[in-house]
């Protein structure tokens, strides 16, 4: 391709609206341009890359036995409610009528629409298993569309799904995926690692991130020092001991004036944050619940949801401490609170002398104890893990915290869609059993921006040449006749020998041609000046390293196919 033709509008300086490097790259690299809040257009080097991933999948799909098809993006409203998800998805997902009044959404992701694809189709035990993949376009109403196409309203998906006979068919079209995708991460020249994860709104069991390592990263993940365990800190545990205090005075009022969080009432009352109980109050599908943790912990949201199996979880605003808990805020706590769930963290069940909000304004309560003061639903796990905690596997590890970005997630579903909507086969014996089933998802556009998180430098991108929009890029420099009839001829050469090429024969300074050659992260510079080619070489230069070198022209195309059997 020659750059003079080619829709390439590059940047000079780091745009406004990009807070991560892989966003400020896309957009100075010409790869992207935002349409809309989460909507971007591809350009023709943006979308060279996404076709690479994207065939890179389809090679590791279908040589797992995956086939491919195209589903609707537009699908009816009647599967999402035989589902039970069209509330579940909330606003999460962009619904609207046709002109006949009909509901309908547009695809953020496609259990329902296989689920009824198939369910009329697949008769027989014989049928199955299958593994039905798409690669195709996602629409979801994101609350914070950020990071360019990390999170996006919009953004291009494969998805998989597996069905098959019983359990442990299940199982093993998992672990085809799960090899499937080790596969896929590290053909990109990608360093992803598989983490334990929360299922979410899909449901289900078993289920995997795969996870790239970065910065920016908008998941925490636990990893152990010691063994393999690696969990999403959504879901991560810890070997924490239970807090307990041996004090059996009775519950007694203390006056806290204008102090409301726990590190104010440690500094004002001289006590320490694992001796008082936080409540946290919030809205789990309109109803008050009130969750306690020690102190010294932070709530996991995500946690309290799974627990209490709700759609749409929030904090409960300043008016509904009073109206729903009858209580205030930053005093609020567990006793006499009538008509509210009270959920506690496991390490606070054998708590005493606890420090709790009175729910009085100004005031709190020392020395309360549950079951005798308060009575609590359950005890069971709902705070976040922290780095430095004894990880819940071995017992010699310690959990580190690290940032990652989640390129790929698969679950195991089972037959929550395949009874909800009827998606029955018929075993040896004649009778219907359900199908059960696995998803399987990898963010084609949000991996092109975490191949970037972890490949650049100052002057730009450096892409893993398997995913490179172009593979050689060629430099000539100067006006000079043999310079413009050597550079064709090599771009010529190289062409022919199945090199992707790009010849920058704009009528440009040199130092602009080198700043565009390295944003744009082409794997192999070869520069041509009239200099070089009286001493009968060229200049190479690999963007992964910056390593500079002089190829002898005789010898050019032998090198530069050594050149990337080097690179990574
Ligand atoms: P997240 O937790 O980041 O919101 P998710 O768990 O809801 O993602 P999945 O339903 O597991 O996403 O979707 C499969 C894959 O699609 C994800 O692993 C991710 O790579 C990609 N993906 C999901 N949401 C977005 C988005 N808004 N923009 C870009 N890619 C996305
Ligand atoms: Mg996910």
């Amino acid at each position: 391709m020659r750059m003079s033709k080619l829709y390439l509008p590059t940047l000079k300086e780091d745009p406004a609206e990009a807070d991560v490097v892989s966003h400020k790259l896309m957009l100075r690299a010409g790869m992207m341009r935002k349409h809309s809040s989460g909507i971007y257009s591809y350009l023709p080097l943006g979308y060279r890359v996404i076709k690479k991933i994207e065939k890179i999948c389809r090679k590791h799909m279908d040589n797992s036995e995956a086939q491919e098809l195209l589903l609707p993006i537009m699908q009816t409203s009647k599967i999402w409610k035989d589902s039970k998800r069209w509330d579940k998805f909330g606003p999460l997902m962009i619904k609207f009528n046709d002109r006949k009044a009909r509901e309908y959404c547009l695809g953020p992701t496609h259990e329902e629409v296989v689920t009824d694809l198939v369910k009329d189709e697949v008769r027989s035990y014989k049928d199955l298993p299958l593994n039905l993949y798409q690669i195709q376009t996602k629409v979801r109403d994101e609350i914070r569309p950020r990071f360019g196409v990390m999170r996006g309203r919009e953004f291009i998906m494969k998805d998989a799904y597996s069905l098959d006979i019983d359990y442990e068919g299940l199982d093993k079209s998992y672990q085809a995926m799960y090899d499937a995708y080790e596969r896929i991460f590290a053909e990109c020249g990608l360093e992803a690692v598989a983490v334990e994860a929360d299922t979410g709104a899909m449901g289900g069991k078993d289920s995997h991130e795969f996870m790239v390592l970065a910065d920016s990263g908008e998941d925490e993940i636990a990893f152990c020092s010691h063994c393999d365990y690696a969990a999403n800190v959504e879901r991560a545990t810890s070997q924490k001991t239970e807090i307990d205090f041996e004090v059996e005075a009775e519950a007694e009022k203390i006056h806290t004036p204008e102090i409301k969080t726990i590190s104010e009432l440690e500094e004002y009352l001289e006590v320490p944050a694992a001796k008082m109980m936080k409540a946290v109050a919030v809205v789990a599908d309109g109803e008050a619940v009130l969750a306690l943790v020690s102190g010294e912990d932070e709530l996991n949201e995500i946690k309290l949801t799974n627990y209490l199996q709700a759609n749409e979880l929030r904090a409960a605003e300043d008016k509904e401490f009073v109206e729903l808990f009858n209580s205030v805020p930053g005093f609020i706590g567990p006793v006499d609170l009538d008509d509210v769930r009270i959920i506690a963290d496991q390490r606070l069940k054998n708590m005493s002398g606890a420090i709790v909000g009175a729910n009085e304004k100004d005031y709190h309560l020392k020395n309360v104890k549950s079951g005798r003061d308060f009575e609590v639903e359950a005890f069971t796990d709902l705070r976040s893990v922290r780095g430095g905690e004894r990880c819940p596997k071995c017992d010699q590890g310690k959990l580190n915290i690290k940032e990652g970005i989640e390129v790929g997630h698969i679950f195991k579903l089972g037959t929550k869609y395949s009874e909800n909507m009827g998606a029955n086969y018929l075993d040896e014996n004649g009778k219907a059993q359900p199908i059960v089933m696995g998803s399987y998802g990898i963010g084609i556009t949000r991996l092109v921006a975490a191949a970037i998180e972890q490949n650049n430098d100052q002057y730009g991108i450096k892409w893993p040449q398997a995913i490179a929009p172009y593979q050689i890029i060629i430099l000539p420099l100067g006006n000079d006749d043999s310079v413009q009839k050597k550079s064709e001829e090599i771009y010529q050469n190289l062409k022919a020998e199945g090199w992707e090429v790009l010849i920058d024969d704009r009528k440009e300074r040199a130092g602009v041609k080198f700043n565009d050659s390295e944003l744009i992260g082409v794997p192999l510079r070869l520069t041509i000046g009239s200099r070089s080619l009286e001493n009968g070489v060229v200049e190479a230069m690999i963007r992964e390293n910056n390593k500079k070198m002089e190829i002898e022209l005789d010898n050019l195309r032998p090198k530069v196919k050594e050149l990337f059997t080097e690179i990574s």
